[in-house]
């Protein structure tokens, strides 16, 4: 049996993966993809201390992850199918058999949430995406539309402006939720251009997009947009599936902690974007991932 098991490879588990290692707990950290998380989806990370220049996400992971890695930090890939915590010895039963641990740590993060509109699934890789750096390079030259209005949104629809002729940012509201440093730049964007008070209601296309039919939620006009891309950028769910009913959970689904990381079982640690928080930025989720490790190792000490 280990000490604590880590699930999940962002920054927030990578970071509680690196103190663990340090104070010589006999740690690992499950991954059930490569390690880096959602921040590997992003192009430039510019608000992380440190780069004033800016940094791309996938450098920034690999410099965490050899970090936490070159202090002993074993990382395997494996996804995780189910937790049993009712006993004082934690079990994670992953796709290559069953762990066991004293103390657990989910760093498991987010997924992007779907528009659930007709189309939507049908042509999810075939210009329907929920990664611009991914996907950006293949509308060079082409029209597509981000929809949302948040951080996320606004940013990769910058981001798009480098390949694409037109981005046209689709928002529910009158207003963007996106901090007002982004929202400037988008407005100041010539190839931005934002639709306001309008939802998707279908993507259309066989083998491709071809327009996304939309719909003004003030006067209920229709209208077709005809774009080859479309990327959807309205938030994420908890990947909490696997706790639902083990642990105390808030009204969207995200893991309640007290200030030290706890979860509602004792030795259950929760960081980064799987948590109940107002503020979602690879800056917290690093300070969450070291709070959660050393109160995993007060645990350790208290139970022992
Ligand atoms: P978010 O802040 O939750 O914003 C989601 C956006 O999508 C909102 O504008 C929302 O509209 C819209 N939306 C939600 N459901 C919708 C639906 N069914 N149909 C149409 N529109 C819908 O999500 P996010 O932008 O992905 O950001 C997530 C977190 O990561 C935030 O805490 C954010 O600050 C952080 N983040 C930070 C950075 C950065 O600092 N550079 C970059 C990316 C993300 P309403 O506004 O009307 O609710």
């Amino acid at each position: 049996m280990r000490d604590i098991i880590i699930v999940g490879g962002g920054p927030a588990g990578l970071t509680a993966g690196l103190y663990c290692a340090r104070a010589r707990l006999d740690v690992i950290l499950f991954e059930k993809m490569t390690p880096g998380g959602q921040v590997l989806l992003t192009d430039v990370v510019e608000n992380y201390p440190g780069f004033p220049e800016g940094i791309s996400g996938f450098e920034l992971m690999d410099r965490m992850k050899r970090q936490a890695e070159g202090f002993g930090l074993p990382i395997e890939m494996r996804e995780v199918l189910g937790f049993e915590f009712s006993s004082e010895t934690k079990t994670v039963t992953t796709d290559k058999g069953e762990e066991k641990a004293r103390a657990i740590i989910l760093a498991c993060g987010a997924t992007p949430r779907k528009l659930g509109i007709p189309g939507e699934q049908l042509l999810t890789g075939k210009g329907v995406s929920y990664c611009a750096t991914c996907d950006g390079p293949f509308y060079r030259d082409q029209e597509v539309a981000v929809v949302g209005g948040g951080d996320t949104a606004v940013e990769e629809a910058l981001f798009l402006t480098k390949f694409a002729t037109r981005v046209y940012l689709i928002h529910r509201r009158d207003q963007l939720r996106a901090t007002k440093i982004l929202q400037e730049r988008a407005m100041a964007n010539d190839k931005v251009q934002i639709i306001w008070n309008t939802i998707p209601v279908r993507i259309l296309g066989e083998n491709g997009v071809e327009a996304i039919e939309l719909k003004n939620v003030k006067t209920s006009k229709m209208s077709t947009l005809k774009v080859q891309g479309v990327f959807i950028f309205i938030g994420y769910e908890p990947n909490t599936q696997m706790v639902k009913g083990l642990l105390d959970l808030d009204e969207l689904g995200f893991i309640r902690t007290n200030a030290e990381m706890q979860t509602s079982v004792p030795g259950v640690f929760a960081a980064g974007d799987i948590r109940s928080k107002n503020l979602r930025q690879i800056s917290t989720a690093v300070g969450e991932g070291a709070t959660a490790a050393f109160s995993a190792e007060k645990y350790l000490e208290s139970s022992a």
